[in-house]
């Protein structure tokens, strides 16, 4: 049985007790949400397992008066916020990156049955912590399996809830498999892609469909993207459209219902795909094949056509026991995004929305994970659920594992500026602890609470590798932290437990991590407050500098 079967009979799973424990909320309140079909909780019960693609070791459990069978696997049962954090901030979204490098350097932290790895279950829903995806996949033109499970950890270590392989070349199979068995965090695809791999998309037949399917599936794929709400009769309302079809799977789609002048495959087989989805407990993402490539084609009658397809498929997979959540756009004006999300509850009965940005403008390619980070921020308030991250290669090629932490980073403070404008209970204390911990200039605490604080604590000693009453942005003069800091009527910096050891001392030093992050930037320029071995020579570093250099 599926999340959604089990959660409309009373039963809560473990899985929704681990979610619960995550989002510190109750399980019961978790298991009403999937129930309202307002959360879901992608968990394929192979990788539940971490069964390597094989049929899992299931126990028996009791749960409201029934026994039911679960995968025999223990999940975790606590659960770490930021540094520090208080008990009403116990968010696992929270977690800082060196956190999460120590759980994924842990081998026997969620061991699977006989993969590296297994799932963390986790959930997916506007009522609880807004999510973030990472895409990767090899490309026919680049990238390996081994790159592909590299680009995985990146993505986890910077802060992916969840992540899709998107792979179009290389040995797709055993490379899903070896994402699947490395990872922690839900694995989605969209399996027309595996379904091309040596044909041409007019051969694609329905036997072929359902059989990727079930293989992927049996794999331990979380959830499926469907690109099953682009119909034939919808298709000449892109007529006008500048950018066209700019989803893979809808325009492969489209060429196929063209040549062969019949529906959409993926909507004839609708239930079919729901019956082995269902057998598994993989959830619909549900696609979104005709959403818009560019502003002006952004909120048209094709993209909403095609919105409620997906609202009616919303209804057929979740009668079928199939967990649903819907893809949104694309490319969207800033202040046409909330309504966006305000249509999608409406017309998909408030199904976890699932959005890809959106790009708020089409002239930063190069930087698109700005342009996109700022829509997903407005996406995060409004109303989505996850937000699917755009890496600076977006438009122009495969991203790197560089791209991929660039991309992770802009979404995760996209998601988290959303659950603070949200009021998530929690959500906040992390912004209020680091600043406190930053308005009494205490820099370790600092960038142990700092999401990167690797980056962060590079970036200061670049300048000044002595944690001291200012930095080198202002120096000791100009230092308004300081100044505040010193006024008594202001409580600027004076909570006790932020308080720096010393109120002076050298930089702990900069890792190899760190070191190479400097690297990264080039030849250092001298400054003022140079590589000083105390707060004394600083400030008379800093005076000469004054003297030298401000006109007076
Ligand atoms: S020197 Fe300027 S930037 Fe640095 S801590 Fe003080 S006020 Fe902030």
């Amino acid at each position: 049985m599926t999340q959604l079967q089990y959660a409309r009979k009373g039963i809560t799973t473990p899985e929704m007790v681990r979610v619960a424990i995550r989002e510190n909320v109750s399980p019961d309140f978790v298991r009403d949400e999937v129930v309202r079909g307002r959360l879901v909780i992608p968990a394929n019960i192979r990788h539940l397992a971490g069964s390597g693609g094989r049929p899992p070791r299931m126990r028996a459990l009791r749960g409201n008066g029934s026994a039911h069978q679960a995968v025999d696997v223990d999940h975790l049962t606590s659960v770490t916020g930021h540094p520090g954090h208080g008990d009403g901030a116990r968010l696992w979204v929270n977690q800082t990156v060196s956190q999460r490098m120590a759980a994924l350097n842990d081998i026997e932290m969620l061991r699977g049955q006989s993969a590296h790895k297994r799932l963390d279950p986790m959930g997916i829903g506007r009522m609880i912590t807004t999510k973030i995806n990472a895409n990767i996949g090899a490309s026919p033109v680049s990238s390996s399996t081994d790159e592909e499970v590299e680009k995985l950890r990146w993505a986890q270590k910077y802060g992916a809830d969840t992540l899709m392989d998107l792979s179009t070349g290389g040995n797709l199979d055993a490379c899903r498999q070896a994402i699947i068995d490395n990872s922690t965090i839900p694995i989605g695809t969209v399996p027309i892609y595996s379904m091309i791999i040596g044909r041409s998309i007019e051969d694609l037949d329905h036997d072929t469909i359902l059989r990727i399917i079930e293989h992927q599936a049996a794999q331990g794929v979380d959830y499926f993207t469907i690109h099953a709400g682009v119909l034939k009769e919808n298709l000449h309302l892109v007529r006008n459209r500048i950018a066209g079809l700019v989803s893979r799977g809808g325009s492969m789609l489209a060429k196929w219902m063209i040549h062969h002048n019949k529906q959409n495959p993926m909507y004839e087989l609708f239930d079919e795909i729901s019956a082995i989805m269902r057998e598994y407990d993989v959830t619909y993402s549900l696609g979104d094949g005709v959403r818009p490539g560019c502003l002006k084609d952004a909120g048209d009658a094709a993209q909403i056509a095609e919105l409620e397809v997906l609202g009616e498929l919303t209804h057929r997979a979740r009668e079928a026991g199939v967990q649903v959540m819907v893809e949104g756009p694309g490319h969207v004006p800033l202040h046409e995004i909330a309504w966006n999300m305000q249509i999608e509850q409406r017309i998909c009965d408030d199904a976890p929305f699932y959005v890809l940005g959106p790009l708020v403008t089409d002239v930063f390619p190069g930087y698109d994970h700005i342009t996109s980070a700022i829509g997903a921020t407005e996406a995060a308030r409004a109303g989505a659920a996850m937000l699917c991250y755009v890496t600076p290669k977006e438009h122009v090629g495969l991203p790197k594992a560089d791209d991929v932490r660039e991309g992770c980073i802009a979404y995760k403070i996209a998601a988290h500026a959303g659950d603070v404008a949200r009021n998530v209970p929690g959500a906040r204390q992390w912004d209020d602890d680091l600043s406190r911990a930053r308005a009494a200039l205490n820099w370790s605490k600092q960038f142990e609470l700092a999401f990167d604080g690797d980056r962060a604590r590079a970036l200061h000693d670049e300048d000044l590798d002595v944690d001291t009453d200012f930095c080198a942005m202002c120096g000791h003069d100009w230092c308004s932290v300081r100044i505040s800091k010193e006024i008594v009527e202001f409580a600027s910096g004076k909570a006790e437990t932020f308080q720096p050891a010393r109120p002076s001392m050298s930089s702990p030093g900069l890792s190899a991590e760190q070191q190479g992050i400097l690297r990264s930037r080039g030849v250092k320029h001298a400054c003022h407050s140079d590589a000083v071995p105390d707060a004394e020579t600083a400030r008379q570093v800093q005076q000469e500098y004054v003297k030298l250099n401000v006109p007076r």
